[in-house]
């Protein structure tokens, strides 16, 4: 069954991880779909093997609202509305970043993405949903990082706690135009930006994370993040807005005395 028929989707982040992943999912079950990233040779790959022609690349730095604009108006333009808006690009500080050693230009610059990146996207996805009386799903990507602080990267852990603000907000101001809003919360999935952030091996990451899981023999992958931004999406969820849906194998639920979570 295609959930997702007739539908239009725009996936930022989408070139790579797990915005890849929900591209590819919401294609093969309808949706047509663009891509909004910054690596354009990657973003424009994916879009090419995606079959039907079911899907477009756009280049857009989420960090700058102009771009985001005119990604969201080129979208309505090119397929005639927008039902979804799966805000997903993000990014890790390059330093521990611990709030007595905090670089402020460093601090910006997450922030510029995750927390004002993702306000944007919101922000214009639901302008063209309201003007066209679509009544929409916007899902944000927040973090097990957006319930619990660590020992360090203050400044990813702040971004992700306004995104949880950001969809509380939004899905109580939208709810009037059947708008909804959710965010999937990921703990450690195998991704670019989860390995550069640890600078380690995935197995060691892998295994780091396992440990901290009370969800044994089994690893979060892209694509249980996928199933869970599908349902989201799709009518599946059609009584869901404002909820942050965790996908931790339990780690929240655990205290963790000696995790760095
Ligand atoms: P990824 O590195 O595979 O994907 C991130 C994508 O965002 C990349 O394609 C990158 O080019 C894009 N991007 C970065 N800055 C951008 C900008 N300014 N404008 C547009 N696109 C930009 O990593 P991922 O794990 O798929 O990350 C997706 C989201 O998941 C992020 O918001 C991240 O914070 C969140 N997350 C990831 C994990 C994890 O363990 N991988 C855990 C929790 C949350």
């Amino acid at each position: 069954m295609q959930k997702l028929e007739g539908k239009v989707a725009t996936v930022t982040g989408g070139a790579s991880g797990i915005g890849e992943a929900a591209a590819r999912l919401f294609a093969h079950h309808g949706a047509r779909v663009v891509i909004a990233d910054i690596q354009d040779e990657k973003g424009r790959a994916l879009a090419e093997s995606i079959p039907f022609q079911r899907c477009s690349y756009v280049h857009c730095d989420v960090s700058d609202e102009t771009q985001v604009k005119a990604m969201v108006d080129w979208t309505v333009q090119k397929y005639g509305q927008l039902d979804i808006m799966f805000s997903n690009a993000g990014v890790v500080g390059n330093s521990g970043q611990k709030v007595i050693d905090l670089d402020l230009s460093e601090f910006d610059r997450v922030l510029r993405v995750n927390a004002r990146g993702m306000a944007a996207c919101v922000k214009h996805a639901a302008r063209a949903m309201v003007e066209q009386r679509v009544r929409g799903s916007i899902i944000c990507t927040a973090s097990i990082a957006a319930s619990r602080a660590g020992p360090w990267r203050t400044d990813y852990v702040m971004s992700k706690h306004a995104v949880l603000g950001l969809v509380k907000s939004a899905s109580r101001q939208l709810g009037e135009y059947g708008i909804r809003v959710n965010s999937v919360s990921p703990s450690a999935v195998m991704t670019p930006i989860m390995l550069s952030a640890e600078q380690e091996t995935s197995l060691k990451v892998l295994k780091m994370y396992g440990n901290l899981t009370c969800l044994k023999g089994i690893t979060l992958t892209v694509k249980h993040l996928a199933d869970a931004v599908l349902f989201l999406a799709s009518d599946d969820s059609a009584f869901v807005s404002g909820h942050d849906l965790v996908l931790d194998g339990g780690l929240l639920s655990l205290p963790s005395p000696n995790s760095s979570l």
